[in-house]
């Protein structure tokens, strides 16, 4: 069994999982020939989010869509030209779940290799589309074989695509392929009852003041630890809507979107966040 080494990560980080309206899991989303042809809400919701974190002198992670970045090459440059972090996350948006191993690291390389193309810098972070993974221990040795020196994967909570409710919600690092890796899992607030994450659909749902008091209670118990995740369409309160879901998935997809907006400009003034890599260039005595 290999050993989980728990570390101290007393910090915020914002992060973002940089595609478009339209990149909805286990939903019947148009197939990707059909992309180029749909109306694009990035470039602007993208905009927005670096707006709210020059306003607090934030600096976050962004974890991009390789689709996303061979068609916006000049967002993603403009997101690295700001000070933010550019990590991955896939080429296609494809759930985990539904690859095999060699297809999970093809896709995650395709879009690895361009994304580096497009900044000039090596790219160490990754986060699965939809949090996807089952097996959380042997993802983390398909990014290290792959390069990566850290994973936002995890999702220690029960979700409809991924999620692990056993999992821990600690940052840790782990010897994977010879070398150290580092994980930083979404935060949850837990209790007797349940754990709630902190991010995407869970935060649009939840009234600003109880967020605030979830986010406060979960920095308390994890050591200032703070993981939160939303996304570009999200800003953007009237983008377009898929129409084909069933009912609860469109819900749960569109439910508080139209004032979120605004609460994200609350939740990135708690506290002042950076980027991931920082901190784990920092653990590994590495310059950025
Ligand atoms: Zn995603």
């Amino acid at each position: 069994m290999t050993q989980i080494n728990y570390i101290d990560v007393p910090y915020t980080f914002i992060t973002v999982d940089v595609e478009d309206w339209f990149h909805i899991l286990n939903t019947n989303i148009p197939p990707c020939d059909q992309w180029d042809e749909l109306p694009s809400i990035v470039e602007e919701g993208i905009h927005k989010i670096l707006d709210l974190l020059d306003e607090n002198n934030s600096k976050a992670t962004f974890f991009v869509l390789g689709w996303i970045a061979e068609k916006h090459p000049l967002l993603i440059k403009e997101i690295d030209r700001r000070g933010h972090e550019i990590g991955c996350h896939g080429y296609y948006h494809e759930e985990l779940n539904k690859l095999n191993d060699e297809e999970i690291s093809t896709d995650i390389l395709k879009s690895k290799t361009l994304l580096e193309q497009i900044i000039g810098k090596e790219v160490i972070g990754y986060r699965a589309p939809g949090f996807s993974s089952e097996d959380y221990l042997h993802l983390i040795d398909i990014l290290s074989e792959i390069g990566f020196s850290y994973d936002a994967s995890v999702f220690p909570a029960k979700r409809e695509t991924g999620g692990n409710s056993q999992f821990t919600s600690h940052p840790f690092s782990i010897e994977s392929k010879d070398k150290k890796f580092y994980e930083f899992p979404i935060s949850v607030y837990k209790n007797k009852f349940f754990r709630m994450p902190i991010g995407g659909g869970f935060s649009r749902i939840t009234p600003l003041f109880v967020q605030k008091h979830l986010i406060n209670q979960t920095k308390k118990k994890n050591d200032n630890y703070f993981m939160f995740y939303f996304h570009p369409r999200e800003m953007i309160g009237d983008h377009p809507r898929l129409h084909n879901l069933k009912i609860n998935k469109y819900i749960k997809t569109y439910i508080g979107v139209r004032n979120f907006y605004k609460k994200v400009r609350e939740i990135i003034k708690i506290d002042k966040s950076r980027t991931i890599s920082e901190v784990v260039y920092n653990y590994e005595g590495r310059l950025n």
